[in-house]
């Protein structure tokens, strides 16, 4: 575990990036000015945008680490990173391409086929078509071996049955990569998984909402039934498909979406403090900011290892473990400094986005992993398991 290593230090970004940073904050502020947005929190996964995902893949800000013959920039790792902490700290509407991006992209460009990628990473960086996870299923969230979505071979390809739940965004995605049975378990529970691309269109798949308490038609379930996808739409070898899902988790739980997700309602509490500035405000403040800081230099610690190819299984659960508990303390110390009737129709943006955040907080330290799940493999990292 890098955090471990008594000779690691804590990269910084480099000075040079300040110039792209002025860039991305010059574009927020301008979309913002012409009202193309209001900030929210969670905007990663509240925030589904085509329109604006297109204007960002216009200016190079999709997939831009990706090679340029599949529609990417070369751009490194860190400049990504310096792009998305702009994107989520303005509360910016991303959702639509963010996870298609995050996981689905490095996933082909590691695994998939030339033709695949040739198909398919193109159109994600210019968020023309955008790209749902199908993992979870009623019985299988935390353990994906229990995953009884299965393929099965016919002429010239594969006919999926099967159900997968939480399905975020599906009923506006194009396609689907779906973590399916394709083969005997044998002695291993883990054997005989692969990753199909589906297009959520295909005769055969029904998509049903699954509402939100917050009222936000956000999941869905989704069904296959005798659903038929051409054979070179599996993503690498029939049977890889645990070793493959492993690969995807470095980059869905390190990155500054584990940390940022409430940063509007930070930045609230800044121009709260800012009018009154009480001695419990300021106290809170530095110590939110000093935790955030510590956060985004893992942050950056697990991105110098995936920049590098490494999988980096055990310090990306660290970064979400910590990340998602501060954002839901975060929140519960803002609404204890500065207390409100808080609804969605307030007048104040900031009794709005604090109602918002009350309702989606008891997402962040479930999706993509819980924390208790996290803090097993953390464990088990350091023999203690
Ligand atoms: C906002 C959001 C978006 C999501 N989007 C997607 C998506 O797009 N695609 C997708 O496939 N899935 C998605 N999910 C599903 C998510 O990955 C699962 O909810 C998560 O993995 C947990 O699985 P589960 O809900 O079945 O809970 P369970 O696995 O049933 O767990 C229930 C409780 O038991 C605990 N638990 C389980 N096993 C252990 C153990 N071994 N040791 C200790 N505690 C344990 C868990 O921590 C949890 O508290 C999303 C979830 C959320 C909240």
């Amino acid at each position: 575990m890098i955090f471990q290593d008594p000779g690691f230090t804590m990269p910084e970004l480099a000075p040079e990036l300040q110039t792209l940073r002025a860039e991305v904050r010059a574009f927020l502020k301008k979309e913002l000015a012409q009202g193309s947005f209001v900030p929210v929190c969670n905007s990663w996964m509240e925030g589904f945008s085509p329109e604006f995902s297109r204007k960002l893949a216009a200016r190079g800000w999709v997939g831009m680490t990706w090679p340029k013959r599949y529609g990417g920039q070369e751009r490194s790792f860190f400049e990504n990173f310096v792009v998305n902490e702009e994107l989520l700290a303005a509360g910016a509407p991303v959702g639509a391409h963010w996870v298609g991006v995050r996981q689905t992209g490095p996933l082909l460009l590691r695994f998939g086929s030339d033709r695949l990628k040739d198909e398919f990473l193109p159109r994600l960086a210019s968020a023309e078509i955008f790209f749902a996870i199908g993992m979870s299923e009623p019985d299988a969230g935390s353990d994906l071996g229990q995953v009884r979505t299965q393929a099965r071979r016919t002429d010239g390809g594969w006919v999926i049955n099967g159900r997968k739940i939480w399905s975020s965004g599906a009923h506006r995605c194009d396609h689907m990569v779906v973590f399916c049975r394709t083969g005997d378990a044998g002695g291993d529970r883990r054997a005989g998984f692969s990753q199909i691309i589906v297009d959520l269109k295909s005769k055969g798949v029904t998509i049903r909402p699954i509402i939100m308490m917050n009222g936000a038609h956000h999941f869905n379930e989704t069904i296959f039934d005798d659903v038929f996808v051409p054979e070179y739409r599996l993503v690498g070898e029939p049977g890889n498909g645990w070793t493959q899902v492993l690969s995807e988790l470095g980059y869905e739980r390190s990155g500054p979406e584990r940390f940022l997700s409430i940063f509007p309602l930070l930045v609230e509490l800044v121009r709260l403090a800012a009018r009154d500035p009480d001695a419990r405000k300021v106290i809170a403040l530095g110590q939110l900011g000093a935790r955030l800081w510590t956060l985004r230099r893992m942050s950056v610690a697990v991105a110098t290892l995936l920049a590098a190819g490494q999988s980096p299984e055990v310090d990306a659960s660290l970064v979400k473990d910590l990340g998602t508990r501060f954002e839901r303390e975060t929140i519960e110390i803002i609404r204890a400094l500065a207390p409100a009737e808080w609804s969605a129709g307030a007048p104040s943006e900031y009794e709005v986005l604090m109602a918002k955040a009350l309702l989606s907080a008891p997402t962040f330290t479930l999706r993509g992993g819980t924390n208790e799940i996290l803090r097993n493999i953390i464990a088990r990292s350091l023999g203690l398991r």
